[in-house]
């Protein structure tokens, strides 16, 4: 059969190592280690991708100096400590036929979060405030410069001595050595600053570093932004420069493009771009950088199936892509799209809940739909079921959906009941919102992941006591989800009040100003808020919290904030519904006890959360039989709970 992605599938020779295909783990934070070396469950993370096909892991980033921890979890590669862990990470490796690099990393001003909750001393080429983390920087002295640049060399022979097959020096998002490249951040008035040539010249001092400790015939690369996004960052023709001069050069032996900067709230977000940012769209600038250098280029950025991977590849935009989440989201997503399974790869959706959302709460690396991410050394391998039940499980939303997959993959006899015409619950709704259709891919996926597992589907059929007694199954497993929860106000009758479903499901009228009032700051209040803005509404986003958002994964937030901001949405924070009458709305500010009162309100709608849908745990009251109650139907929280739940309970039965 011929090979569906031959260009995905084709080795890549770079420097002295050869790929064994065009599918890349770009260096990303997982805050799996806990003591800065990498440890058994970042070894098993990375098997269960090595294992799934990936040709290239590129290790988290490693500080090459104590002055470089930018976060609690980050690897470092200062002492000969680190070698163990890397060499266990290079073994399991090379036992899957993947090749590892790792990432040489400063982040200069870009301190994220101290060790023990205390502010550090941030360096960087000069006193330029970072705007993200409001870190005012200290200036490097030459002696510090010179520690830091022998850093990268000695952290570069460490890795070497550990059995890696290469490095990369983390060049892009604002880290150090962009810091240095920018004329903007870098106001030096000794041979470090000014000119293109003394602003180069850190990095290329770091190169000779290397170099001298790992010789020629080691890989070295450079991950560079090709567009910080950011006000202050690196534009595209000032990262071309540099790399074509480093190119000339001839030291390194490859180029991994990448967008944004961690300096600014715009730059950050295409650090892990969202759903919002169209898939691959960093690519064109990889295209610039191939035409005008010989080395291998790489490109990352939403390149989250094989079909766009391949077409980036067989148009010469790039060599190599980045395809973190697609591994994170689908360990087994290569060898699926080499045996011709594409349709069973379980598609990153861009939500950025539980990759990139769980590291900035400081929590391990996981994925919304494939929780066992993270979780290998306990949810990596399905131990089949030691004696076969039969498993009822009312309510086909993700939590129901997951659980019936495991369950049926580990060789139970499963039917999911669902009493709508569609399986999703909630996320049916969810990918109503403006901006929000890839999420309804984890319906699509789960869905698949029950069919391959074999689970029965029974549609538009409610569980009751009378279906449960007549199955009689060993287990019952509650899915059965949530409704919208009201809020206790005082309303007047001539108010006009809906919710946030009937609005998503286009069932309300809704007049010409709007108030939405949101008691959870999430995706829905801002959706609901873009949705009617966008059809000419005036709306006031009204949330009881520090701000719109304020539990949405960074990325979210703060690109939605800025389409809010466009719109003319004006939000209201620290606001807790109070009542309601004729055309005014009334809130008690959180902090103060003031009244907000809002006036010339057409229509209030609320979004205050969800009530659980569990009677039928009350009408089972009595059976004998096994009954776990798992999502919404346990307690109202989001689809990453429900899927993770649905995994926990299906592997314990
Ligand atoms: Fe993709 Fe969301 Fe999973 Fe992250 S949590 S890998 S963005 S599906």
């Amino acid at each position: 059969m011929p090979v569906k992605f031959p260009h995905l599938f084709s080795p890549l020779t770079i420097g002295n190592v050869t790929v064994k295909n065009r599918i890349l783990s770009t260096g990303h934070d997982t805050s799996l280690p806990r003591d800065h070396h990498v440890n058994e469950p970042l070894i098993a993370y990375h098997e269960a991708r090595a294992k799934g096909g990936c040709g290239l892991i590129v290790a988290q980033v490693a500080s090459v100096h104590e002055t470089g921890l930018y976060s609690s979890h980050v690897l470092k590669a200062t002492t000969d400590e680190c070698i163990p862990g890397y060499r266990k990470l290079a073994e399991m490796c090379r036992a899957h036929d993947c090749r590892l690099f790792g990432q040489l990393f400063h982040p200069g001003r870009e301190i994220m979060e101290g060790q023990d909750g205390s502010i550090v001393v941030a360096y960087a080429p000069s006193a330029v405030p970072n705007e993200r983390f409001h870190v005012m920087p200290r200036p490097l002295t030459k002696k510090l410069i010179d520690e830091i640049v022998s850093g990268y060399g000695a952290a570069a022979r460490r890795m070497r001595a550990a059995g890696l097959d290469g490095c990369e020096i983390v060049a892009s998002h604002g880290y150090l050595p962009s810091q240095f490249l920018n004329p903007r951040l870098n106001r030096r008035e000794d041979e470090y600053g000014g000119s293109f040539e003394n602003r180069l010249r850190f990095l290329r001092e770091v190169i000779a570093a290397i170099r001298r400790e790992v010789g020629s015939d080691f890989v070295v690369g450079l991950r560079i932004s090709g567009d910080e996004m950011d006000h202050d960052g690196q534009k595209p023709v000032e990262a071309l420069e540099a790399i074509v001069t480093l190119e000339a050069d001839g030291h390194l032996d490859y180029y991994n493009v990448i967008a944004g900067s961690s300096a600014s709230i715009a730059g950050a977000v295409h650090i892990v771009p969202p759903m919002i940012v169209q898939t691959g769209y960093v690519a064109p600038f990889a295209a610039t950088v191939k035409a005008k250098v010989k080395k291998p280029v790489f490109v990352a950025g939403r390149i989250n199936q094989p079909q766009i991977a391949e077409q980036i590849l067989a148009s010469g935009q790039a060599d190599m892509c980045g395809m973190t989440r697609a591994q994170i989201c689908d360990p087994e997503m290569a060898n699926k799209a080499q045996e011709g399974r594409s349709d069973d790869i379980r598609a990153c959706i861009g939500c950025n809940q539980a990759c990139i959302g769980h590291f900035h709460l400081g929590y391990s690396i996981s994925c919304i739909q494939h929780p066992e991410t993270g979780r290998e050394l306990t949810y990596g391998s399905l131990k089949p079921a030691a004696r076969r039940k039969k498993v009822l499980i009312a309510g086909g939303g993700p939590a129901g959906m997951k659980a019936a997959a495991v369950a049926a993959e580990r060789g139970h006899d499963v039917t999911l009941y669902e009493a709508a015409e569609r399986l999703g619950g909630q996320a049916l709704l969810a990918q109503l919102l403006p901006g929000r259709a890839e999420f309804g891919g984890i319906v699509t996926n789960l869905s698949r992941e029950v069919e391959l597992a074999g689970a029965k589907v029974v549609k538009r059929t409610k569980v009751d006591r009378a279906l449960v007694e007549r199955e009689k199954p060993d287990a019952v497993i509650l899915a059965t989800g949530a409704k919208p929860h009201l809020p206790e106000m005082e309303t007047g009758e001539d108010t006009h009040i809906v919710n946030a479903w009937q609005v998503l499901r286009d069932e309300a009228n809704i007049g010409a100003s709007v108030v939405v009032a949101e008691w959870r700051p999430d995706w829905i209040g801002m959706g609901l808020a873009e949705k009617l803005a966008r059809a000419g509404c005036r709306v006031r986003l009204c949330v009881d919290g520090l701000h719109a958002g304020q539990r949405l994964p960074w990325y979210v937030r703060d690109s939605w904030n800025g389409i809010l901001h466009k719109l003319g949405v004006e939000i209201v924070p620290y606001a807790r519904l109070f009542g309601a009458d004729g055309d005014t709305v009334y809130f008690q500010h959180a902090s103060s006890g003031e009244p907000i009162v809002l006036e010339g309100v057409d229509t209030l709608v609320t979004s205050y959360g969800q009530d659980r849908v569990a009677e039928l745990e009350t009408e089972l009251d009595g059976l004998d039989i096994e009954m776990h109650l798992i999502g919404d139907c346990a307690a109202p929280r989001t689809a990453e709970e429900a899927v993770l739940e649905g995994l926990k309970v299906a592997t314990a039965l």
